[in-house]
This record gives structure tokens, C-alpha cells and sequence, in this order.
């Protein structure tokens, strides 16, 4: 849209309104230098380098000047060069040579200015002979601790003392700070972390962390935000693997970050010599805007940790005294691997292991498992895939399991994070994916996140999420912690853990009785109104809701309104609608025994006011790893094939059977803690587990352990020695997702390719190509040449990927469905006008509160929560072995609510004991208030404290999904 037409150095440019004049220099192809301002920051002006000639009495700031009709602008000028040239000379004369930022990635904004206007001599010259300290020039210096105190010497900007270094991932330099406070904006207004200030007056300003602390003792959250906004060497990134050089030394490959289901795009800059990843920085796309957490800008370095397997490995003869190991030797080889610390003590475990050719460990895998199968029939044979895989790998596996195996024994983590929720969505809607992008939460009135640690768990998100609410999106945020969200929450509501379906249902009463309904979306697009509005109108006034979930009848009764536009403050009301509700929810809402009741809730209230089908709403469960989106569209499900088409289904399965060329088994196979328990009882004999990690994954570990002892035959497919390979009979190394190419499904629905940045070690293979060898072996053919041959097969399957291929997702991917991938992006809202359902309609699915399964007693008073740390991954087998993930959170740690603590006269700090009814495990305990009382919260990653001793393996009924939220646990001082 044209509002307005002036000319900038005498060519005609036509803008919208509310172009500023620096935007629409940079439009027409006009280089305007700037340092305060970056196109993704809010513009402030102050820094005066991007000043212009708009015919005033004095030059303009172009980067705040809005453009207007027929302005005459002039850039440059020989008054606007010597303002420049001055301005550049004196920021110049007080940056220090060398610059950190010119040192190492070579693009300081600043230098840059100083080289254009010929400002080079009369330089600070800061060395460590003239500090009298050492300074960050060489590597061990960059690692020496600065004394705090020396932070707050008086006109430090001429002192020694310059230099902040507190921090594992980020080198602060006050004296190349020019004060522009891109930091400070990248921290506030982008990640909405709010941690970076100002503090000093006059010559003695600079930025601060918190109230003036160091970098890495305050609330900073490593997300290196500050680092990609600042133009000079006042904030860089420390080396972590290699040192860091300018780019233009270094490759570049655009790939996605390998760990949540955000999917953000990363640009890695490696070393292809020494085969290193050197630096990683956010790359602008739909889905992150360049924006990235700790993990996927620092968390790379584990790809190239020593401990990466190389060779195949084969439990060695003298440990299978009697043919395939028995359980006595197993378990005693994995008592003596858990000793404390970070990873698998290798020098325990590996004698156990001989190397061999990946011919002789193929053949021997594709022989024990042949032989299970023949005498016992596939459903003695089961496989774990992986949700970290590609989703070609994923195909790939599932099909070896359903066409080589002859079993749907066949899983993976879906059924540990959100598997209550797709069961919820498929039977309610007719789908089990997001209905709209996360990034729709910019088009909100209302925003509902419930039991999701979103900061913490999916943290890029989570800026949006922010950003929203500090726009005027209402925020509601419902939890059994009061974790950062909260902070920027409208309504904070603390439910008692397990109380879910108790609080949905009180909302929904007051909607209903007071009419805060969408009745045109009920009458025209769903069914079983009645018996919900019945069951929430009689049983779940806001008073006994309040008596169940804890939270004050009045709060219910608030959060109800704000959803129902009851409140008369609608923030952006649609004429004659409800306000737009999109609504988040993690695995505090699936990991229960009523999983799938408390996302049938979630999907109710929705259904209840309208908001499905539309900008700024729908249903988001937001996917925990990387690819199990893409993993289970790939059919690493028991239950279905590809694209959630069901195996009992026989024109499906003949459909399967055509495509293949084997007859496929029509019941359902088992899931992750069925499989689990069938190993116990010896009717799953055999398994085939690819980068899973069920030791410490899955609930009970002892029971696990148990479990993984009693098999005849484990083949383990991973990139380290997990704890469960310890209990393998042949290990194969794999290579990891830096070392090959594949396509990858975020939490939005959208399809990117990840590309492969560095070489495998040694003879690591990529997972698609063993799966293939190991098939071949099974005479179950497969001969691709290519991820994306694999891709073709599997899109061609399925009615979701149809379309896609590794060809169009371009640079950006694609979110299915994508009907025209040459021109379009893909849907980013579904069921604008039904949904594929038998009847198109949504439907309500009421559901009684119905406690926990195992509540807390005098033996075992409190309730255990279990999650994730913001720098950790799963069960840590990457993230423990990243440099700078561990050196932020390196020890296992149990939070208790301070009052708890005191009563139980524990110190925070202290070691405790934390026992279940199936094992205990010690940790230090932390106080938080953010827990409530009589809770307990421990991070599951930590295989010296593991979580999983502890938890339950009750199931949901409809998911399967363990109920990892709740677990009663006694807390005793160790
Ligand atoms: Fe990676 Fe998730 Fe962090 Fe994005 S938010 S950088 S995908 S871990």
C-alpha cells in the first residue's frame, strides 16, 4: 500500500505510512549508516549517525523521522559526512584496539564507520602490558574471572578493570560499549527477558545485568540476544569449540536448531578443516525472526564431544557367560556405568565392548532379531524411533518395523510428552496437529498457556508469547508453579497438581451461565453441547471448582470473563464476536493419568466460544523435541500408519501393503510402557532402540532397567553411549544431526530442511542409511540413493506432505498442508470452515475431575513434578556433554517451597533423599517459591539424580502417556 511519495537523493520512493526515512532509504537500495538502530529493534535515535537533510534547520535522524508526503530527503552532504566523520572519531577515540568483535567475527558496525571515514589513528590502545591485568586476547585469558568490585572502580572507562567475563557463553567489554542500547532493546522488547540496564551517570555510564551484576551471577538467560544486537565488541560470544574468526573464513549453512519443536532456523558457521562448528546465529525466518535460546545458539559443541561413537560395537564373549547376556551381568555392568556425574563413564562400560565392521555387527543384529521373530513371531520384536531423527529416518524405521519386524510394535517419545493430547484432538477434531501457528498469538485479544513452562521449555515461543502480552494481548497463565510466565500474565492461576479438568470445568460453567458463548459456532459446527453444558452447569459451580484446584472462586470466575469478553475491557474485540483466544498447553496438561480429559477441556472451551478456524486462535500443545511433529506424521505410532491413517483400517493397510510389497499385521502394536512391561514378562524378546533413551526416559526406571535386562537381543542405534546402551548387546554409531541432511516438522506444522554442516567421526553412518543395511539383511528391500527419495515415498502416502518435496520447501519450509508449495507458504490456520471429522463438526467431549492415581499419604506426603531446565535436553545425552549447557546448569537439583524446607528443618544447598514407592534418588534441594507447598520439582535429565526412579508408570487410558506430573514422594535430609 502507497501513502506517501518523496524523493531521497533525488529518486522518487513511495512508501506506506508510518515509513520511517531510514526504512525507505534502505528500500530504494540507499545505504544510510546507522549504529543505535537495527531493523529488528523499535528505533530510539539516539546515537545521530543515520542524520539526514530534510531541509531544516538541523539534520534529522532519519531512523525515527516517519517519511511524509513529498519530502525532499538528502542523505549525504558534506556537512552530514563531517557530522559523521566527527561523530565516528570521537566514538573511535575511546574503543579499544584490538575490538573484541573485529578479532573475532570481524564485522564491527563501528570499525566499519572508522575504515568508511578514514577515523583509524588517535586510538585508546588497551593491551594487557598497559592494564596491568590480562585482558581476553588469547584464549586462557578470556577465561579468567574478573574481580566484581573492579566492575564498580570510578571511571572505569579508563581503568583496568573493564571487562566482564562471568559469564560461560558471553565476554562483556564496557569499554567498546558505545551505549546504544541495541542490547538493552534485544533484551526487553525481543526475548522479553528484562535483564540488561543502565546504570552511572555521565562519563562513568554503561550497561548493567540486574542491579548491577555480573553477567553470568544475574537472571540472564544466555540466549545471546545482546550479542547478535550489539554493532561493536562490547558484547561477544566466547569461543566454544574453535576460536572464533571472521565469517568470510568460515561455511555457512542454513539448517534448523536440532532440539525443540520451535524449529528455529540457524545459520552454522563451521570450520570445514577441522571439521568444527565455530559459531551458530539466529537466521530470519517465520518461525524465529533470528531469534534463538542458550541451546541452539551454544548448544552445538556436543556433535564434536570425544565420546561420539565411531566403530560398531559387540558385547564382548566373556561377558555372555550363557549365550545373550543374562540379566545378573547386564544390571551389574549398569550399576557400575551409574557413577556420579554428567554422562556414562566410558571406562566402566566399554570393556564390556569390543569394536567390529559394521558387516559383522549388521549381520549379527539382522540374524538374533531374524531368529526371534521366526520362533516367536513378530510381536516378540519391538522398536523405539526417534523424534530426533528426520522424518525420512522416521518412515524408514517404522517401516522396517511393520514390514521387516511384521509387527506395529513399533513407538516413541510422542507417547511420553503429548500423546493424551493428539488422542484428544483426533477424536474431538479429526486431527492431532496445532490448528495455528504460535506466532498467531500477535493476533490475540486473550492468550491461555496452561501447563506449559513455555520459557523454559520452548523459549523462542515464549518471546512471542511476551511480546503479545506486553502489546495488550491478555495473558492467562494456569500451572501448578508460578514459573516466568506469570510475570507477564494478566491472570495467574495455581492450580493444585492433577486438578485440571476440575478448573476447565469451572470456566466453562460460567461461560455457559452466563452466556459468554459463541452460540452461531455451536449450533453451526459442533455437537454434544448439551451433555457438557449439563455435566459443567451441574457439578462445577466456581465454588467447588475453587474447592478442588485450589484457585479463589472469584479468580475462576475473572479468567472466565477475560475469555468471554465478560470483562467490558476486551483488548481488541471483534464486532459482535468473543474475543480471539489461542491457547497453549505443555506436558503439565498431558502427563496424567486424565491427560486426554484435560485436552478434551482445552478443546471444549474453545469449541465453547468460537475459537477455532480463525486469526488468533485455536489449539497449540506445543511439541516438546525437534521432530516429533514430523515423527509421528511418519507413523512412529502402534496404532496407525504414516499421516495417522489406522493400522486396523484394511483398505488402509492394503494401501500400506501395495506400496511395500509385504502383507502387514492388522491389530495395533504395543506402546512405550507396554513394551516395557511385555520385555519383563519375555514377550517382547528382541529390540531395535534408535537415539532413545528409555533408562532414564521412561517412568520407573527400575522397572526399566529390569525390563532391558530381561531382553534376548538389544541392538542400540545412537550418537554416545547412552545408559541404555549400556545394556545392549550391539551397539551402531550413528551420525548426528550436523552430519546429514533430512527434513525436519516443527510444533507449527511446518516442514524445514535441516542440512548437514560437518563430517560423521569415524565410521558413524547416517541413521536412514544403517536402517537401509539392516532391512536389506531382514530381505526387506531398500535401496534409496537419497533423503529425498525417501521423502517422495513417504509424502506420496500420505495426504498432509502430499506436494512437499525436499525441492520446494526452500529456504524457509513449508507448513502442511500445503496445496500449492511452488507459490504458497501452507496453511498456517486450520478448519476455517470444518472440521475432518464424519460429520465436520467439533465435538464435546464432557469429562468429570477424577484425581490422580497415586495421592499423596502420611508414608509419602508430597507431590513429585518432574520437567525440564531450560539449558537441558531430554535425558541430557547432548546437552551434558555442550560446554556451555553444562557449565550454566551442571547439577541435578530438586525445588521445594521454602516453608516445606523449614518445616522439614532442611537448609537450601543441603543434600536430601527423595524416595518413592519404586526407588529414591539424592539431590540438593533449592527453595522456590514458585512451587507450592507440599510439592517437590526435579529436572528428569540428570542421570545421577534420575527423576524416573521415582515416577509412576500409571497410564492414561486413551494417550498411554505416563503420568510423569504426579507421584507421591517423602523428603527426608540425606
Ligand atoms: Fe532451539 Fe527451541 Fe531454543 Fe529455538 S527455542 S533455539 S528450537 S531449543
Amino acid at each position: 500500500m502507497v501513502d506517501f511519495t518523496l524523493t531521497i537523493d533525488g529518486t522518487p520512493v513511495a512508501v506506506p505510512a508510518g515509513t520511517t526515512i531510514w526504512e525507505a532509504a534502505r528500500a530504494a537500495g540507499i545505504d544510510v549508516p546507522a549504529l543505535c538502530h537495527s531493523p529488528s529493534l523499535a528505533p530510539v535515535g539516539v546515537c545521530r549517525m543515520c542524520v539526514v537533510d530534510v531541509g531544516e534547520r538541523v539534520l534529522a535522524a532519519s531512523c525515527v523521522r516517519p517519511c511524509t508526503e513529498g519530502m525532499q530527503v538528502r542523505t549525504t552532504s558534506p556537512a552530514i559526512e563531517q557530522h559523521r566523520r566527527i561523530l565516528t572519531g570521537l566514538l573511535l577515540s575511546e574503543h579499544p584496539v584490538p575490538c573484541a568483535r573485529e578479532r573475532t567475527t570481524g564485522d564491527c558496525e563501528l570499525e566499519r564507520l572508522g575504515r568508511r571515514y578514514g577515523v583509524a589513528s588517535d586510538r585508546l590502545r588497551v593491551t594487557s602490558s598497559e592494564c596491568g591485568v590480562r585482558t581476553a586476547e588469547s584464549p586462557e585469558d578470556a577465561a579468567l574471572p574478573v574481580p566484581h568490585s573492579a566492575l564498580r572502580t570510578p571511571h572505569f572507562r579508563h581503568s583496568s578493570f573493564l571487562q566482564d567475563l562471568s559469564s560461560p557463553v558471553i565476554a562483556v567489554d564496557h569499554r567498546a560499549c558505545i551505549l546504544c542500547d541495541r542490547c538493552v532493546r534485544a533484551c526487553d522488547d525481543v526475548q522479553g527477558n528484562h535483564v540488561i540496564g543502565r546504570t552511572g551517570k555521565g562519563h562513568a555510564a554503561r550497561i548493567a545485568f540486574d542491579l548491577d551484576a555480573p553477567m553470568g551471577e544475574s537472571t540472564c538467560v544466555a540466549c545471546g540476544e545482546c550479542v547478535a544486537a550489539c554493532p561493536t565488541g562490547a558484547l561477544v560470544n566466547k569461543p566454544i569449540t574453535l576460536p572464533i574468526v571472521p565469517r568470510s573464513e568460515l561455511t555457512a549453512t542454513e539448517s534448523v536448531c536440532p532440539y525443540c519443536g520451535v524449529g528455529c532456523a540457524i545459520t552454522y558457521h563451521a570450520d570445514a578443516s577441522a571439521n568444527r562448528v565455530v559459531f551458530a546465529e539466529g537466521r530470519e525466518s517465520p518461525v524465529n525472526r533470528a531469534r534463538l535460546c542458550v541451546k541452539g545458539r551454544y548448544g552445538w559443541d556436543y556433535a564434536t564431544h570425544p565420546q561420539r561413537l565411531t566403530k560398531p560395537l559387540i558385547r564382548r564373549a566373556e561377558f555372555h557367560p550363557k549365550g545373550p547376556l543374562s540379566p545378573e551381568v547386564r544390571s551389574s555392568l549398569a550399576d557400575r556405568g551409574r557413577k556420579p556425574g554428567g554422562v556414562v563413564d566410558y571406562d566402566d562400560v566399554l570393556p564390556a565392548f569390543r569394536e567390529a565392521t559394521w558387516d559383522e555387527a549388521l549381520d549379527l543384529v539382522a540374524a538374533r532379531l531374524k531368529e526371534i521373530r521366526d520362533a516367536h513371531g513378530g510381536g516378540a520384536l519391538a522398536g523405539f524411533g526417534s523424534a530426533k531423527c528426520s522424518n525420512e529416518e522416521a518412515y524408514l524405521f517404522q517401516k522396517l518395523v511393520r514390514a521387516g519386524f511384521w509387527t506395529n510394535n513399533v513407538d516413541h517419545c510422542t507417547r511420553l510428552c503429548h500423546a493424551s493430547s493428539v488422542a484428544a484432538l483426533m477424536e474431538t477434531i479429526g486431527s492431532g496437529a496445532v490448528t495455528n501457528v504460535f506466532a498467531d498469538v500477535a493476533r490475540a485479544d486473550v492468550c491461555f498457556v496452561t501447563g506449559s513452562h513455555t520459557a523454559g521449555n520452548h523459549p523462542v515461543a515464549a518471546t512471542f508469547i511476551k511480546n503479545a502480552a506486553e502489546r495488550g494481548t491478555k495473558l492467562i497463565v494456569v500451572d501448578v508453579r508460578r514459573h516466568a510466565m506469570a510475570d507477564f500474565a494478566t491472570h495467574f492461576a495455581q492450580i493444585k497438581p492433577g486438578t485440571d479438568v476440575a478448573f476447565y470445568n469451572g470456566l466453562m460453567h460460567v461461560l455457559v451461565r452466563e452466556g459468554l458463548v459463541d452460540r452461531e459456532f455451536i449450533a453451526d459446527r459442533t455437537s454434544g453441547f448439551e451433555a457438557l453444558r449439563e455435566l459443567v452447569l451441574a457439578d462445577y459451580s466456581p465454588e467447588r471448582a475453587s474447592a478442588i484446584c485450589g484457585v479463589p472462586a472469584e479468580t475462576i470466575v475473572a479468567i472466565a470473563r477475560t475469555i468471554g469478553g465478560g470483562d467490558g475491557r476486551a483488548a481488541k474485540p471483534q464486532a459482535g464476536k468473543l474475543p480471539a483466544m489461542i491457547v497453549f498447553w505443555g506436558m503439565g496438561v498431558s502427563q496424567h493419568v486424565t491427560g486426554t480429559d484435560n485436552a478434551r477441556c482445552l478443546i471444549s472451551l474453545c469449541l465453547l466460544t468460537g475459537n477455532v478456524g480463525k486469526p488468533g486462535t485455536g489449539l497449540h500443545p506445543l511439541r516438546g523435541q525437534n521432530n516429533v511433529q514430523g515423527a509421528s506424521d511418519a507413523g512412529l505410532i502402534p496404532m496407525v500408519f504414516p499421516d495417522y491413517q489406522p493400522v486396523a483400517d484394511a483398505e488402509v493397510r492394503h494401501k500400506f501393503e501395495r506400496a511395500w510389497n509385504v502383507p502387514l499385521d492388522p491389530r495395533p502394536g504395543l506402546t512405550v510402557v507396554e513394551i516395557m512391561h511385555a520385555a519383563l514378562e519375555q514377550e517382547v524378546r528382541g529390540m531395535y532402540i534408535l537415539g532413545e533413551n528409555p533408562f532414564i526416559s521412561d517412568p520407573n526406571g527400575n522397572k526399566v532397567r529390569r525390563a532391558l535386562a530381561s531382553l534376548d537381543f538389544l541392538v542400540v542405534q545412537d550418537i554416545f553411549l547412552t545408559e541404555t546402551a549400556e545394556f545392549a548387546d550391539v551397539v551402531l554409531p550413528a551420525a548426528s544431526y550436523f552430519e546429514k541432511d533430512g527434513t525436519y516438522t516443527n510444533t507449527d506444522r511446518r516442514v524445514q530442511l535441516g542440512r548437514k554442516v560437518l563430517e560423521p567421526p569415524g565410521e558413524a553412518r547416517a541413521d536412514w542409511r544403517i536402517i537401509c543395511d539392516l532391512a536389506n539383511r531382514l530381505g526387506l528391500a531398500m535401496d534409496y540413493e537419497s533423503p529425498a527419495e525417501i521423502f517422495d515415498e513417504f509424502a506420496a502416502l500420505t495426504e498432509s506432505y502430499r506436494g512437499l518435496s525436499h525441492a520446494n520447501l526452500g529456504r524457509d519450509g513449508k507448513l502442511w498442508p500445503c496445496p500449492d508449495p511452488e507459490r504458497g507458504d501452507g496453511a498456517a490456520i486450520l478448519f476455517d470452515d470444518a472440521f475432518p471429522t464424519a460429520d465436520g463438526r467439533g465435538k464435546f467431549v464432557p469429562c468429570p475431575w477424577k484425581p490422580a492415581d497415586e495421592l499423596p499419604d502420611d508414608s509419602y506426603p508430597f507431590v513429585l513434578n518432574t520437567g525440564r531446565v531450560l539449558e537441558h535436553w531430554h535425558t541430557g545425552s547432548m546437552t551434558r556433554r555442550s560446554y556451555a549447557l553444562s557449565a550454566i546448569a551442571p547439577r541435578a537439583f530438586a525445588a521445594m517451597n521454602p516453608g516445606d524446607l523449614e518445616r522439614l528443618g532442611i537448609a537450601p544447598g543441603e543434600t536430601i533423599r527423595v524416595a518413592s514407592r519404586r526407588g529414591e534418588i539424592e539431590l540438593e534441594v533449592r527453595a522456590d517459591d514458585a512451587i507450592e507447598p507440599g510439592g517437590i520439582f526435579i529436572p528428569f535429565h540428570y542421570r545421577e539424580a534420575a527423576a524416573n526412579i521415582l515416577t509412576t508408570e500409571a497410564l492414561d487410558p486413551f494417550g498411554k502417556i505416563p503420568e510423569f506430573k504426579f507421584c507421591a514422594v517423602r523428603v527426608a535430609r540425606a
